[in-house]
């Protein structure tokens, strides 16, 4: 753990998730005293800043500092703690004005230990040349640590990931690299290792005998709006499925580590994505949304390139083959302009043994994992009164109701705080990213037209759950569900 003379550099401080997720991040840790003492901040980038400028932007997306006196004070105080230098990424001699400028600071601390921490809130377009030059220029070799903090894309398949990845460990050893992935900070994501190796009860039924089919999704409400360049270039896959929602699937049926050290949990999810195989096209569904209810289509956004057949929502069903997970389908689906905001997890379990009971619904486990923290499992039980009939209801751990004094800390928080403690459990490792990859590199080539023609999404309109073929490409998985029977009466928990 660091605990003196720190300081966090911020590549790229001029842009919108300096903005809008690291600056408010390290607001927080400092302002609950997880900062190292005396750390000091510094932003880097291109553009030219006054040190007002800059302290104005850095702390914008602080909120609650107009009502609560404490919060305004505690941003002043925190805006002490920042400083600003422009340079540019590519410019060797540039670097070296940003060490003349940590010198300075550092010259005031008491004792030897220096620890700088670089955080690349950068493109990658300029992740190379950046992790060269803050080595051979930045790097402090005196005593204390270098850590450099990353964030995707790494690559946009195996070959120009590893490329990506090689060329960065020429500079940087694992060690003192951290690869984040948001979702990894992500209360609900990290509660996946409690409720699973925590309770027997849901270990026990943790296999392919118990679970019929099980769902990863990601829904947003909104299209590209505007920022569509970015979007086109990548696609949906490469944006939540192939990293957020995969890393949420290994943690979920990863096997037991052997304790909770980051190698061996790392270990295990190394594990089990390397059982499995390459994505398949026949078990991919891909939508583009088009406009309705008022609101554009992806194409009539005009950063779109026209005619773009980039998908905004994918459905893909991977197979684990292993002994607990064979036969069992993980469907992960993510898409814009749909209906509505959330990420979970569902966990289908498969139909009680038929003849005392007919069409009885089955049980599900949902961890929902945005908005409104949740873990409900639902399941049947009797209607109250002189009737015998079953009904579905849910157990539920709504984290609003249950834990009313605490405060969910955001990802980025508690991922910062890892890599000032030097914990890697939740950023991921080399061959994670490796594997990963080669799951999704096939399917990914033939969506870019690099294996053949490229595939048509089908459409769907801006507002609903996807596209219509939904339905029967959930029901080929062996999901069911029963129709009206289950019914949430709780209405005021926004
Ligand atoms: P950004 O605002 O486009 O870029 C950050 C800064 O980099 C800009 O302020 C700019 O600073 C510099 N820059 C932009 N384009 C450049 C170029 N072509 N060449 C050199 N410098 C350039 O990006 P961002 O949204 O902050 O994202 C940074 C990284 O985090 C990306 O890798 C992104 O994929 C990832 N990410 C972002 C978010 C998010 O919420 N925004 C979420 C997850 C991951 P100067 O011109 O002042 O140098
Ligand atoms: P749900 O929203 O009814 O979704 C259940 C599943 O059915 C999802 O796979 C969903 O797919 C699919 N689906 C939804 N609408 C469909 C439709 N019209 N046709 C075909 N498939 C459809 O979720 P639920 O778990 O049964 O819960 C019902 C409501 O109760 C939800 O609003 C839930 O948030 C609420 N609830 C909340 C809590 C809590 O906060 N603690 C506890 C229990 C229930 P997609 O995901 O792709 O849409």
């Amino acid at each position: 753990n660091l605990k003196d003379n720190t300081i966090i550099i911020v590549l790229g401080a001029s842009g919108d998730l300096a903005k809008k997720k690291t600056f408010p991040a390290l607001f927080a840790l400092f302002r609950q005293g997880f900062l190292p003492r005396d750390a000091k901040i510094v932003g880097y980038a291109r553009t030219k800043m006054e040190k007002d400028d800059f302290e104005g932007r850095a702390t914008s997306y602080i909120k609650g500092a107009a009502e609560d006196k404490e919060i305004a004070n505690a941003v002043e105080s925190f805006k002490l703690t920042l400083s600003y230098v422009a340079g540019s990424y590519e410019d060797g001699a540039a670097f070296d004005g940003l060490t003349k400028h940590l010198d300075e600071i550092e010259a005031k601390y008491q004792s030897k230990e220096r620890n700088r921490i670089f955080y690349l809130a950068l493109p990658p377009s300029v992740f190379i040349p950046v992790a060269k030059n803050i080595k051979e220029h930045c790097y402090n070799s005196k005593g204390g640590v270098n850590r450099i903090i990353i964030e995707k894309p790494f690559g946009k398949d195996l070959d120009s990931a590893r490329e990506l990845l090689n060329t960065v460990k020429q500079y940087w050893t694992e060690d003192e690299t951290f690869r984040i992935d948001h979702y990894l900070g992500k209360e609900m994501v990290k509660n996946l290792l409690v409720l699973r190796f925590a309770n027997v009860a849901l270990g026990a039924a943790w296999d392919k005998n118990s679970i019929s089919n099980v769902q990863i999704t990601f829904k947003e409400p909104f299209g590209t709006e505007g920022r569509g360049g970015y979007f086109d270039e990548f696609g949906i896959i490469r944006d939540v499925l192939q990293n957020h929602l995969l890393q949420v699937l290994s943690v979920l049926t990863m096997e037991r580590p052997v304790s909770f050290s980051a190698e061996d949990i790392r270990d295990e999810k190394v594990k089990v994505l390397r059982c499995i195989p390459p994505i398949e096209r026949s078990d991919t569904l891909l939508g583009q949304y088009v406009a309705a209810n008022g609101k554009p289509g992806y194409l009539d956004d005009t950063t779109v390139p026209p005619q773009s057949v980039c998908p905004t929502f994918a459905a893909t069903t991977l197979w684990i083959h292993n002994p607990r997970w064979e036969g069992v389908p993980f469907v992960l689906k993510a898409g814009k302009a749909l209906n509505e905001s959330k990420v979970e997890v569902r966990i289908q379990f498969k139909e009680v043994t038929q003849g005392i009971f007919k069409d009885i619904a089955r049980n599900e486990l949902v961890i929902r994992i945005q908005p409104n923290e949740a873990v409900y499992l639902k399941l049947n039980s009797k209607t109250p009164g002189l009737h015998t009939r079953a009904i579905p209801t849910e157990m539920d751990l709504t984290y609003k109701r249950r834990f009313l004094e605490t405060k969910i800390p955001e990802a980025y928080e508690a991922l910062i705080l890892d890599a000032l403690r030097g914990d890697h459990s939740n950023f991921v490792r080399h061959d994670e990213l490796d594997v990963a990859w080669k799951i999704f590199t096939p399917i990914l080539h033939w969506i870019d037209g690099q294996s053949g023609p490229r595939p048509h999404p089908v459409q769907y309109p801006y507002g609903s759950r996807g596209p219509k073929e939904l339905a029967d490409f959930m029901a080929k998985y062996g999901y069911k569900r029963s129709d009206d029977a289950y019914f949430w009466p709780v209405t005021n928990l926004a």
